[in-house]
């Protein structure tokens, strides 16, 4: 079985180009997630979902 050059740069820089996007999703949910722990300013609960689920519900 012959391996063609072409077909293994191609296939390499499709897995580079997979990778860098899988670690920069990673590395952007990682931020959001960090970002998303608030905390209520009113009854200074933390903040599960976007609105305070104590005083907005
Ligand atoms: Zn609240």
């Amino acid at each position: 079985m012959h391996l063609d050059p072409h077909v293994a740069i191609a296939a390499v820089s499709t897995l580079a180009a997979a990778w860098l996007m899988v670690t920069a999703g990673l590395q952007k949910s990682a931020l959001e997630r960090r970002q998303r722990r608030r905390v209520c300013p009113s009854c200074g609960r933390e903040i599960q979902a976007r609105v305070c689920a104590s005083c907005a519900g």
